[in-house]
């Protein structure tokens, strides 16, 4: 079944700033929907479930809710020439005052309404109808006693409690009775407008029981608006039928009933349950099924001060001055029923009156227009409570009423049914806040705040235990998003997420994720658990499709919980072993013990002390030379930098350079160095030293730097040096990452002309790889790797890797040669470039000098 929204009487306009008060004010569940229409919050009209009751239109204070009636149409019939009758609910009269009411209907005459009648007539006659029901019926066990005067009410039963039609007394409604005497007893064949305060009269204008006894519902407020810009202060018309009286109090809530009690005794229950919007039908349903002792007679109504307050009425009713006018009617319409103390004559009265009409004409049946909705099973209101965080009793019983709905269970019924939206329920919506603020929807853990929140009371509450702090990276994972797109990434995510649930199977402990593939989480300890997640070594992806092999790194501290836990330095210090180790191919768990904290201590040592350092000087080159094996000649030399300490010690560059390399500083000291080789290499040629070319190493930091080719360009620009002077070496773990991006600027350094060399050759992985895609012009094997165990192998790697070099054309040189044996094989494998001890080791600068002086005078000396 589709829903038709706004598609009847009752509609909502754009005003509509979805409230709920119009869900809270309707009889029927599923008559308003709370609708998300692009952004904006709306509750719309469910046309089909509807009956136009109009409390919504009432009840709002948005003026978002309107609903149809037949003005226009009938102006435009009466303008077309069709004949039209009127007849006037007693309301109006009270609505509008007695005169103006008189000038209304003067001037519809004028524009051509043959008839008016006033309903308080066709109200007698189904008061006479009903008592005569009643007397007659008054022993009979199956008798219906609930009255028949309210339309909307009429709507509810049949659409909504059906089982209770047959509780009503067979007789038409008092507009209706109006109509069906105009046309039967006086022969008016004219169309009839009902001029009402009812919104829905419109339909009982239209349901096949009313019999076509009228056919347009005119609502006073509607029909006032039209007149609005007309002088009709002029015209006057009464309506030419009128009752005895007894029908204009029947419009009163609760006047039917007074009326009915004027024809039984006072022994008798005839009661008025009151309006429809303010009791909860379905309930008062079962109360009428439920009944012990039945009534003889009840009233239903739905408008709060009977029809003259109804939805299709005037707004600014002056109910004091009706109550004072309806006094004296009162009066002047007792005094009429000359014996209004006996039951019997007063009936003889209304049956003198009305007794030569044919009660038959007047009887009405009732439609089923009962809709069966489908059951939605238990399970499904269960899933709606928990996406709802209503996971307690208490919290499924809050009944606030804030959603429009009495109960949270008529709520979650809405939303089942797709009447209403989870985020209408103000404690979802600060849960959901609160969730969305502490909460990581992509691995059900903490977001960074909650985690943070929540790891002070966590700990607290277990004090004096052993915990583990773990915080986990994934590694690469830009990279992953990059090839595989963020949907992949956040299944890794998701996936780390399952790993941290794995850390805390059965222990005591909570997680979250920091942000990106950063997690933290902390355990309770128990012995051998330290072993276990290092033994967890997996993080297998190619399932979701990432052939890449993905892993994580992990720092881990160990601590007892006490008051004194800090836990930014407890974090820090798992950030910080977690950082101390590679990105690699596996899970790795690196504890924070006292080793690493001495190295950490050290490190701090050495980069709080490095940039007085290189103000200091302390940073001095050494050069280590480079011959050809085969002349003996001096071919070049490689600068490497040492750490000169004020107290004179000396530290080696395999502990700082991997520091500097951690905090950055390395940059600097490269451009230090270089600018050093720069230097040096311009006064030896102006002291005509006859200088070899130098090689200065770029670290692989420097080499992603934005502004390398810059610093050298400027370096270059500053001192008068010959390309063919400086080489650079830079290392191929340079390419692991962005390869492009470092070819680039290889190819930017050899179009300076200057010379490029591959490091370490032989050292990593994707050496072949390197030699096809970067460009170079030197390849420097390190022997340093090659030698171990197997000597023999290494030797035929070696010979193999020179002959494969040679052949693609590009110069090579040998590092770390520290033997005789070594610079002869190879020399006879083809490779005379030699650097290492057996030559030389790096030597302070004023010995390399001396070294090129003496190598100045040996060729003069033989020159000579
Ligand atoms: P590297 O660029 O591979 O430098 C060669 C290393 O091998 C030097 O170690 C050198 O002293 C050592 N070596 C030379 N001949 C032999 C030999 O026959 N046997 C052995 N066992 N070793 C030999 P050093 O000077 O300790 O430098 C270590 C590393 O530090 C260098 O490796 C380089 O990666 C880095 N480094 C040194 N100075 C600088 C610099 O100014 N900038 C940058 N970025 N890195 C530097
Ligand atoms: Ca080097
Ligand atoms: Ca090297």
């Amino acid at each position: 079944m589709r829903k038709s929204f706004n598609d009847g009487i009752v509609y909502t306009n754009e005003k509509c700033i979805g409230c709920n008060k119009c869900i809270a004010s309707c009889p029927v569940g599923g008559a308003c929907v709370a609708l998300n229409d692009n952004g904006s919050e709306r509750v719309e009209v469910a046309s089909d479930k509807c009956l136009d009751c109009g409390a919504c239109v009432l009840a709002c204070n948005h003026k978002a809710r309107e609903y149809k009636d037949d003005v226009t149409l009938f102006f435009d019939e009466l303008s077309a020439g069709k004949k039209v009758s009127v007849m006037v609910s007693p309301a109006f009269y009270s609505a509008v005052g007695p005169e103006k009411a008189k000038q209304v209907l003067g001037y519809l005459k004028s524009l051509g309404v043959e008839h008016i009648y006033d309903v308080s007539f066709g109200a007698e006659i189904c008061l006479w109808a009903h008592v005569k029901y009643l007397r007659e019926n008054k022993e009979n066990p199956e008798r219906a006693f609930v009255g028949q005067t309210c339309p909307a009410v009429m709507n509810y039963l049949e659409t909504v409690s059906p089982q209770l039609l047959k509780y009503v007394i067979p007789v038409q409604s008092p507009a209706v009775c109006t109509g069906i005497y105009a046309k039967k007893y006086l022969q008016d064949e004219n169309s009839i407008a009902f001029i009402s305060p009812c919104v829905a009269a419109s339909d009982e204008a239209k349901a096949q029981t009313s019999l076509g006894s009228y056919q347009y519902n005119i609502t006073f407020s509607k029909l006032m608006e039209r007149l609005e810009d007309v002088d009709i202060s002029n015209f006057g018309a009464e309506a030419e039928i009128t009752g005895m009286g007894l029908g204009e109090l029947v419009m009163d809530n609760g006047g039917f009933k007074e009326a009915v009690e004027l024809f039984f005794s006072k022994q008798e229950s005839i009661v008025c349950f009151d309006a429809m919007v303010n009791i909860d039908m379905p309930k008062q349903g079962n109360l009428v099924e439920d009944m012990r002792v039945r009534p003889l007679f009840a009233e239903f109504n739905n408008c709060v001060r009977g029809c003259l307050s109804g939805p299709g009425s005037i707004a600014d009713i002056d109910y004091m001055e009706v109550f004072a006018n309806s006094a004296i009617r009162r009066r002047e319409i007792y005094s009429k029923l000359k014996d209004y103390l006996g039951e019997k004559s007063n009936f003889e009265l209304l049956e003198n009156y009305l007794g030569k009409l044919e009660a038959a004409d007047f009887k009405r049946e009732f439609n089923d227009r009962y809709q069966q909705v489908y059951q939605i099973p238990e399970s499904a209101y269960e899933d709606i409570y928990n996406a709802m965080h209503k996971e307690t009793e208490e919290k499924r019983k809050i009944d606030c009423g804030s959603c429009g709905h009495k109960t949270c269970r008529e709520m979650v019924q809405a939303i089942a049914y797709g009447h209403n939206r989870m985020e209408n329920c103000i404690h979802y919506m600060n849960d959901e806040m609160k969730h969305r603020f502490y909460m990581d929807a992509l691995t059900g853990g903490y977001n960074k705040k909650g985690f943070l929140e929540h790891i002070d009371s966590f700990i607290k509450a277990n004090r004096g235990k052993e915990f583990l702090m773990i915080s986990a990276s994934i590694n690469q994972l830009n990279v992953i998003n990059d090839l595989y797109g963020f949907a992949v990434g956040d299944k890794i995510i998701a996936r780390g997420g399952r790993v941290c649930k794995r850390f805390l199977e059965s222990k005591n402990g909570i997680f979250g994720r920091l942000g990106g593939g950063d997690f933290l989480v902390c355990v309770e300890f128990v012995e051998g658990y330290d072993k276990r997640i290092v033994a967890d070594r997996y993080y297998d992806c190619t399932d979701i499709g990432v052939a890449f092999p993905v892993c994580y790194r992990a720092g881990v501290y160990r601590f007892t919980s006490n008051d004194e836990c800090n836990f930014e330095s407890i974090i820090n210090y798992c950030i910080m072993a977690r950082d101390a180790v590679e990105e690699t191919t596996r899970n790795v768990f690196h504890f924070y013990d006292e080793q690493f904290k001495k190295r950490i201590d050290n490190e701090v040592i050495i980069t709080s002390k490095m940039y007085e350092a290189i103000e200091d000087k302390e940073f001095v080159p050494y050069f280590q030379p480079q011959y050809n094996h085969k002349s003996g000649e001096l071919i070049g030399a490689e600068v490497l930098c040492r750490w000169i300490t004020r107290d004179g010690k000396m530290v080696s560059p395999g502990i700082f350079i991997p520091i500097f390399e951690r905090n950055g500083f390395v940059c600097s000291l490269d451009k230090y160095m270089w600018e050093k080789a720069f230097e040096c290499q311009e006064r030896w040629l102006e002291e005509g030293m006859d200088p070899v070319p130098i090689s200065v190493n770029i670290s692989r930091i420097s080499l992603r730097d934005d502004r390398f080719i810059e610093v050298i360009t400027d370096i270059r620009n500053r001192y008068k040096v010959p390309e063919k002077y400086i080489h650079f070496e830079v290392t191929e773990t340079a390419y692991s990452s962005n390869q492009v991006e470092m070819a680039k600027k290889v190819e930017i350094l050899r179009s300076m002309n200057y010379r490029v060399s591959m490091d370490d050759f032989g050292s990593g992985y994707s050496s072949l790889n390197v030699l096809k895609d970067i460009p170079m012009d030197t390849i420097k094997l390190d022997l340093g790797f090659l030698r171990g165990e197997n000597p023999n192998k290494g030797e035929q790697i070696i010979r193999h890797v020179v002959s494969m070099v040679k052949d693609l054309d590009y110069e090579i040189i040998a590092e770390g040669v520290e033997t005789e044996q070594q610079a002869d094989f190879l020399g006879d494998v083809g490779c005379n470039n030699i650097q290492g001890y057996y030559y030389a080791r790096p030597m302070p600068q004023k010995d390399y000098e001396e070294l090129l002086r003496k190598r100045v005078e040996a060729r003069k000396a033989n020159q000579k």
